[in-house]
């Protein structure tokens, strides 16, 4: 068949050579596959049992992610979703169903309770919030019709370290599932599964990303319970991922370790010298005893990472805080963390049932600047 060029700019009759091999893992976009024969055609978003049917239902690039993160985390399988926050409601809405009760810790990420109380109430399934700091005492709150235990830790902002064992034991006794926000441990420092949890999510977009470059999310299995429920819910609702961002995330995951060590390091720095702040009545870092949990932390964690939040005294004005944060030069004021930048953010309308918080709560990320020159940074915005 002679083929007109314009037919020959859409199906060319050449190609490159087969057959290069290299270190990173290509970027595959793609929505459509081509299927082989008509006899084979499936719609079906398991790989694991089909061939290659869409391009929604996972790219060698994407695929290559989640089997790593499920690799890396112990687990029997990761779904990607296109951001942390799409991961939190994938697993809820994969298990919560109308007329049931689910547990939410009140240190939760703020859009997890948001979605909680505006989406899932919706949905009449009810949300009660917990002390994060219950740990097995969290039996009590069991009803007959609770479907889903979620931990978060530490919690956003304020820190506490949960008792995801005893939580887990508990919840285990009951057949009611166990999921948990890890994004702080990056699926590397708490190692979820061992600690009885079912489902781990990661908000990928802070540390594994690791450049504040990407959204991304993931959701891992402990095993097969869930895995029907959730690639069902997965594809219905429509959490395609990019494979740029995939590839982006690949490349993060092979510096996470030595990024996670200098983060760990830089953070103790900067926490440390925040202790020692006369304004400062405390710091919550899981490495330092103020922190709730810190006991828990030493039992269960492999190290900590680069977020912690100071407590200042309540003395101290608000318009005084807004001046000292609005000083900093190289801490930035940004809220997504786990880059190589640091960031700052206050917290002056904490909305928590569980815990006292008295004086303003300030969050930090720290990045990976010379630790020197952001105490350099931190002394000329403080020390006035
Ligand atoms: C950032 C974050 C999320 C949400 O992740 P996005 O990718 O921004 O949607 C969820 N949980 C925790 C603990 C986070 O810090």
């Amino acid at each position: 068949m002679t083929l007109s060029w314009k037919t020959r700019l859409i199906q060319p009759q050449v190609s490159a050579p087969e057959g290069f091999r290299s270190l990173a893992t290509p970027v595959y976009r793609g929505s459509t596959t081509l299927l082989r024969s008509a006899a084979e055609v499936v719609d079906h978003w398991d790989q694991r049992r089909t061939r290659y049917s869409y391009g929604f239902y996972g790219t060698p690039t994407s695929l290559e992610l989640a089997a790593r993160l499920a690799e890396l985390e112990g687990g029997y399988h990761t779904f990607l979703t296109p951001g942390g926050q799409a991961a939190i409601s994938l697993i809820f809405l994969s298990i919560a169903r109308s007329g049931g009760h689910v547990l939410v810790p009140d240190s939760a990420y703020g859009p997890t309770k948001d979605l909680a109380d505006r989406v899932l109430a919706r949905l009449g399934i009810e949300v009660e919030r917990y002390d994060p700091m219950a740990g097995g005492r969290i039996g009590s709150l069991f009803r007959p019709n609770t479907q889903l235990v979620w931990c978060e830790s530490p919690g956003s902002v304020t820190m506490e370290i949960q008792d995801v064992p005893a939580i887990a034991a508990a919840a285990r006794e009951r057949g009611i599932p166990l999921a948990l926000d890890n994004t702080y441990a990056s699926g590397v420092f708490f190692d979820a599964f061992r600690h009885g949890v079912d489902i781990s999510m990661q908000a990928l977009t802070k540390y594994v990303g690791g450049h504040s470059d990407i959204l991304l999310g993931s959701v891992t299995l402990r095993d097969s319970r869930f895995y029907e429920a959730v690639g069902d819910a997965h594809q219905l609702l429509g959490f395609a991922v990019s494979p740029d961002d995939c590839s982006l995330a690949l490349r993060g995951m092979q510096t996470l370790a030595v990024r996670l060590k200098q983060l760990e390091a830089s953070g103790l720095a900067v926490a440390s010298w925040l202790a020692n702040r006369q304004d400062v009545k405390a710091v919550l870092h899981p490495a330092f005893p103020a922190c709730p949990g810190h006991l828990e932390w030493k039992r269960d964690f492999s190290g900590s990472a680069s977020v912690f939040s100071v407590v200042f005294r309540p003395g101290v004005p608000r318009e005084r805080l807004v001046e000292c944060i609005d000083r900093l030069k190289l801490f930035k004021l940004g809220y997504s963390w786990g880059g190589v930048t640091s960031l700052v953010m206050p917290f002056f309308d904490l909305n928590r049932q569980h815990g006292k918080h008295s004086g303003w709560l300030v969050r930090f990320h720290v990045g990976l600047e010379d630790p020197a020159d952001l105490l350099t940074d931190l002394e000329q915005a403080f020390l006035r």
